[in-house]
Order: structure tokens, then sequence, then C-alpha cells
């Protein structure tokens, strides 16, 4: 058994896969092997369905004649703006819309059902910032790391690596020990479990009940009360996004070169490159999701232990480092904030994650 062929998902014997992992390290000369690194896959369906709503939008931007974009839409009378927007217009505007308080209680519902889900199956922020990644250089990898003490025992390890910024660098070198943290920051890359407890378990079990997603989106709802307009909306990445499409529609159709044409563009690219953990650190539409999806329990993914690899000694953390959440599967904790994208059932080698309706 191979690195490829663990991760290929070919595990159909993780005790078996172990012994040859072993075997190979106990054979090896060096100390120790770093296997290459393999692309982190993402659901062929989720990625399906996340262009198929970016198309639609846009194909009905430049028809003229769409249902709108994931900010707003409708068809004539019978329309929505995001639920982020319908409070914030509701407490602008000091009036209880009958058409937002409709659309919201929807949403409440779905959320109840789904949970997150809009965060990874609809949002484009997310795929523009593996897009911006896979441009930088930086996108995540899975890693295997064999090591062997010289007559000591040996270790397998497989985690998610990612290149690290120099900010980063920084903030891991100040947030871990020095002992539990081996960041390379020549290469600025981090090793592969250097910190296990920064790949999965801390995040998870740490997380407080609200953090900075909260005061951001406790700030838009504030600012939309005094000012009087959804001051939020004019820099939310999601509108941006489809207004610098808008002003490109415009640019072509009308021949009309309007300032949101280099505003637009702009302002989204210093939200993606600069503050590059905005789902996690700032959206104040995950923060309102997370909010009422407190109770969600279905699609949870379980893990089946028997099949886990940590369960036959091997330091895994491929499931909490590709999560977009920083969940770890393994606990419940913070569990509400997973949004159904499934990436740590596909990029499980043991196959031992499921995402269940109850
Ligand atoms: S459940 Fe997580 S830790 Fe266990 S084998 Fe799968 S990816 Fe690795
Ligand atoms: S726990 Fe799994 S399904 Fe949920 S957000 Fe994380 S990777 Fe996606």
């Amino acid at each position: 058994m191979n690195t490829e062929a663990v991760l290929d998902n070919e595990l159909d014997d993780p005790s078996a896969a172990c012994a040859e992992a072993d075997h190979a390290v106990l054979s090896a000369e060096a100390t120790e092997i770093a296997a290459d690194g393999k692309a982190v896959r993402r659901p062929l369906v989720r990625r399906i369905v996340l262009a198929a709503i970016f198309v639609a939008a846009v194909t009905g931007i430049v028809l003229g004649h769409g249902l709108g974009t994931l900010s707003s839409f409708g068809w004539e009378n019978v329309a929505a703006i995001c639920p982020l927007g319908a409070l914030e217009s509701m407490l602008a505007s000091k009036l209880l819309i009958p058409q937002a308080v409709a659309f919201l209680l929807i949403v409440i519902a779905a959320s109840l059902l789904l949970g997150k889900v809009f965060c990874s199956w609809a949002c484009p922020v997310p795929p523009l910032r593996r897009i911006f990644d896979a441009v930088a250089r930086k996108a995540p990898t899975i890693q295997i790391v064999r090591s062997k003490e010289a007559d000591g025992p040996s270790a397998t390890s497989l985690s998610v690596v990612r290149p690290l910024s120099r900010r980063e660098l920084r903030a891991l070198e100040k947030a871990c020990p020095p002992s539990s943290s081996s960041v390379d920051s020549a290469a600025g890359a981090s090793t592969p479990s250097a910190c296990a407890s920064c790949a999965s378990g801390c995040a998870s079990a740490s997380r407080p009940a609200l953090d900075s997603r909260h005061v951001v989106l406790g700030g838009s709802l504030l600012s939309a009360a005094i000012f009087g307009f959804p001051v939020f909306c004019l820099v939310c990445p999601i509108g941006l996004t489809f207004a610098a499409i808008i002003a490109l529609v415009q640019l072509f159709g009308t021949q009309t070169l309007s300032w949101g044409l280099v505003l637009f563009p702009l302002l989204l690219i210093l939200e993606l490159t600069v503050l590059r953990k905005w789902c996690s650190r700032f959206c104040p539409m995950g923060a309102l999701m997370s909010l009422i999806s407190k109770p969600n329990r279905a699609f949870r993914p379980k893990v089946d232990e028997s099949k886990c690899l940590r369960s036959h000694g091997v330091d895994c953390q491929i499931c909490s480092g590709v999560c977009p959440e920083g969940l770890d599967p393994h606990t419940d904790a913070a569990m509400h904030e997973c949004s159904k994208c499934r990436d740590c059932a596909v990029n499980c080698p043991a196959n031992a994650i499921t995402l269940p309706m109850h």
C-alpha cells in the first residue's frame, strides 16, 4: 500500500494499510519520509450546484430577465432579499416589511432543517477564495508523513497543509507554544501535523458561542438602524461579486463605463486577499446562519470510529484539516456551524464519514 492508495480512498482494510505503512517505515533508512502532497477534493455535486446557481444568476443579468442574484431575487411581485439585507432594511426603515418577514421565516425553516447549507452550496465567496488561493499557489494539499526514530517506534500522520503568509506565520507562532509547532518559516509552510491541536480539536473545542462574526453582525444591524440604510450591503462580497458582473454587462450592453467597473472588483479583491478568513472571522451572514442553525441536527457528519485511522494508531487530521468551518467531525462541539459541504467525507482516506439525515 503506497501513499497514493491511502489518499485515493482505496482503504478497504485500515489495519492492513497501517501494517503496510509501518512496514514501509521500518524498511526505510531515513529517519523521516514525507510523501508528495495531493490536492484537497471537493464533492462534484456541490461544484455543479454552485456553478448552476452562479450561471443562472449571471445569465439572468445578461438577458435582463433573470430571477435576480443571491442578494436580491424574485419574479414580479414575489421578491425577496437576503435574510441579512431583510433585517437591515427593516431596521433602517423602522418598519415591518411583510415580504421580508415571510422570507425570513422561510430561511429560518430551511436552516432548522439544513443548517448553514447556504455557505457551501450557494455562496460564491468560498469558490472565489479558492481561485485566489490557486492563483497565489496557496491551495491546501493533503500530506502523509511517516517517521521513524533510529531503533524507536514508527509513526504515520496525515494532515492538510497550506502555505502560510507572513502574517499567518507570525499569528501561528504567537498562538502556539514553540514546542508544539515546528513552523518552517523559511519555506513559509506549516509542517504536517506540526501542531495537531491547531489542525483539529483546538478550533472546535475552544470555539466560543459568539465570535468576531457576531460582532460584525451586530455592527451591520446597528449601522443600518443609525444611518437609515443597509450600510453593510455596500461592502458585502456577495453583493460586490454580482455588482461587478452587472457593471461589466453594462459596459458591453450600453457601452457605459462606470466607476463600479473598477471599484467593485477592487473592493472584492481587497476583501478576499486582506481578509483571508472572511467566512470564519467576519461574515455577518455566516454569523446569522449559525445562530439560526443552532437546533439543526440533520446531515451532521458521523464518524465510524472502527474505520477511522485514528483507531488504528495513525495520527490523521484530514477531516478537521479540510473543514472550511474548522470543525472536527469526531466531536459535537460547535457542530451547528457545519455547512454540510461534505469535504470531510470525500477526503477521508478510510471512508469513515457519512452525513445521515438524523
Ligand atoms: S474520520 Fe477523519 S481522522 Fe478518521 S480516517 Fe477519516 S479523515 Fe482521518
Ligand atoms: S464538518 Fe464536514 S461537512 Fe461539516 S463543514 Fe466541516 S467538512 Fe463540511
